[in-house]
């Protein structure tokens, strides 16, 4: 619980205030990426003209595009203490989120309102643990490291190697991920995009709030804090706007989301009227306002089209990236295991040619090199623990389960 506790005695209600308040940070990051980076705030600026002009926009086709867009993903793990490194089944949960949530393929559409279920929209967006790193390397999209600084995500150097955090890799070509501890009752945050990018372009995330399984932690163990950052880092506000201390005055330029006040906790019920002129009142459910995970539901129609806008002008790079090819399923078809999931024997053969077989753990450690050839190969895995590992040769790769 860390520093917060001091806070008791002020009151209970003020606790509760800044619990909440903190929870997602990004306009405070984004406050401190302009005071420290000039053409970054620039950029920012043509962003926030972008959402201006957006609001009486006809949008251009390529925006409304129906086109399925992939965005490679790292995932850069950084522990303080070993549960921290949280597992590959941790990761994969919360990619299986984004992929669900971004492609309006949640199962509890039932719990949105009716006024606002029919905004509701896929944005087809696919994302995938990147499985080529920057230098042309096959990769799981993930790595991990050790540090010894305290809350490092909140120290503004979770990006450098140098000091203790983790360089990010080519930040047009892959959405950059780190998780790691941050301070106070921040779960996330996103920097979001400007024609200069930031130096720490990417989304920074608490393991506490990461997926649904392992280190999560209730209410925001849907995964939906991700959503929500990578919401920010494809250009959306919240819904307040900006915010102005309690006004109705700061919008998010959506037109098809409600003006609001300010941030909803929880779980509201409908209808929650916070600013004059609401028909239907705050639209509490939209997955960029603070609700609990199983409370966050939606992004609307005008949402998905500026992401697929921003997406096409300030991050179109990622389409042109190497870091998702997808060729490992293909070539899936060039080695072949059996039995899988396998106990203390495992055969392996190749189609082709006889090639090394790597075995790799899901922490990036070599386990095991096997010479197998053209032909059936059984080897002795009994010396492998239960558990995920992955193979690999010259041009293909494998997940293999050890029981
Ligand atoms: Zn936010």
């Amino acid at each position: 619980m860390k520093k917060r506790l001091i806070f008791v005695t002020i009151g209970v209600l003020v606790l509760i205030g800044s619990v909440h308040s903190q929870r997602c940070d990004t306009e405070n990051e984004t406050f401190r990426a302009i005071q420290s980076e000039h053409a970054y705030t620039k950029g920012l600026f043509e962003l926030d003209s972008l959402a201006e002009a957006f609001e009486t926009w006809t949008l251009e086709s390529s925006a409304r595009g129906d086109t399925i867009m992939f965005i490679p993903v790292v995932v850069h793990v950084i522990y303080r203490h070993d549960v921290q490194n949280i597992s590959y089944d941790q990761i994969k949960s919360q990619i299986d989120v984004l992929n669900r949530d971004f492609n309006w393929a949640g199962g509890d559409h039932g719990k949105i309102p009716e006024v606002f279920r029919s905004l509701g929209q896929a944005c087809r967006i696919q994302f995938r643990l990147a499985d080529r790193d920057p230098h042309g390397n096959f990769t799981h999209g993930i790595t991990r490291k050790q540090t010894d600084i305290e809350d490092i995500g909140s120290q503004a150097i979770y990006h450098r190697s140098s000091k203790g955090g983790t360089d990010p890799w080519s930040q047009p070509h892959y959405l950059n991920i780190w998780v790691c501890e941050l301070e106070g009752n921040a779960i996330g945050f996103s920097i979001l995009p400007s024609n200069n990018m930031s130096e720490r372009d990417g989304v920074v995330m608490d393991p506490n709030a990461f997926g649904t399984t392992g280190t999560v932690r209730p209410p925001y163990n849907g995964g939906r804090t991700l959503v929500h950052e990578v919401g920010h880092y494809l250009g959306l506000r919240h819904p307040w706007g900006k915010g102005d201390g309690g006004g109705c005055s700061t919008t998010d330029h959506m037109s098809d989301t409600p003006k609001q006040e300010k941030e909803n906790f929880g779980c509201e019920t409908f209808p929650h009227f916070s600013c004059g002129g609401q028909t239907d009142g705050d639209m509490f459910m939209n997955f960029m306002d603070y609700a609990n995970d199983s409370c966050m539901l939606l992004f609307t129609k005008q949402q998905v089209q500026f992401m697929r806008l921003v997406l096409r002008r300030n991050r179109a790079a990622l389409f042109h990236s190497d870091g998702y090819t997808g060729l490992s399923k293909m070539n899936e078809r060039s080695l072949r295991i059996y039995p899988n999931p396998a106990n203390d024997r495992l055969q392996i053969e190749f189609l082709h040619h006889d090639q090394l077989v790597n075995v790799w753990s899901v922490e990036g450690k070599l386990m095991k090199v096997l010479r197998a050839s053209a032909s059936i190969t059984e080897f002795d895995i009994s010396n492998l623990e239960s558990g995920m590992y992955f193979l690999e040769s010259e041009d293909s790769h494998l997940k293999l389960m050890v029981q």
